[in-house]
């Protein structure tokens, strides 16, 4: 059976646990580097991406981390966790980006003044639009090679995906709509 991590040092974390539990997965809290041990696949999740990337550091989860990942695992970032996965270019040197896509963010992208906002959204091949929650969202301003657009908001993209990693400027785990964690399910072999 599929054993998913979630993140767990700040931010939206029992929602997440709770939405792999209803699908009948199997879900972890991770907190140190042995966490990690026996997972098909990692959500990583909202919450504030300097202080996430600040923690991954100080509780040494860096290393462990993008060893996950080039060891084949999935992974899927929303929000923060979007902004965590991001390519490490173009930002301040003492953010943590871990690169798992090759994507650029603008945080904050849809004004601070525009808080939060939901939509229903069409996203990639599902046959319906999903319910999408946006908080201090960013969005994706480029995308390189073998990155493909699922879903996106003015114009703006919001959500993203290569082999392995999805990620979503939104909030999937704030909806009873399970249908973006099954889209991710399908990435884990
Ligand atoms: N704006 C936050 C950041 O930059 C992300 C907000 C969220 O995860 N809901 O980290």
């Amino acid at each position: 059976a599929k054993k998913i991590g979630v993140l767990a040092l700040q931010g939206a974390v029992t929602e997440h646990l709770q939405a792999l539990n209803r699908l009948g997965v199997a879900a972890a809290a991770v907190k140190t580097p042995a966490d990690l041990d026996g997972l098909d696949g990692l959500i990583i999740p909202g919450g504030e991406s300097t202080a996430i990337g600040r923690l991954i550091r100080e509780q040494g989860l860096e290393e462990p981390l993008r060893a996950f990942f080039a060891s084949g695992k999935a992974v899927f970032g929303t929000c923060a966790g979007l902004i965590l996965c991001s390519a490490d270019r173009s930002h301040a040197p003492d953010e943590l980006r871990l690169g798992f896509i090759d994507i650029e963010v603008e945080r904050n992208g849809f004004g601070r003044q525009i808080d939060s906002f939901e939509a229903l959204l069409p996203f990639g091949d599902l046959p319906e639009p999903v319910e999408a929650v946006f908080i201090r969202a960013p969005y994706i301003r480029t995308s390189g090679e073998g990155v493909r657009a699922l879903a996106s908001i003015d114009g703006k993209i919001v959500a993203a995906e290569n082999d392995r990693v999805l990620v979503t400027a939104f909030h999937p785990e704030l909806t009873d709509d399970l249908s973006v964690f099954s889209y991710f399910l399908k990435k884990i072999g």
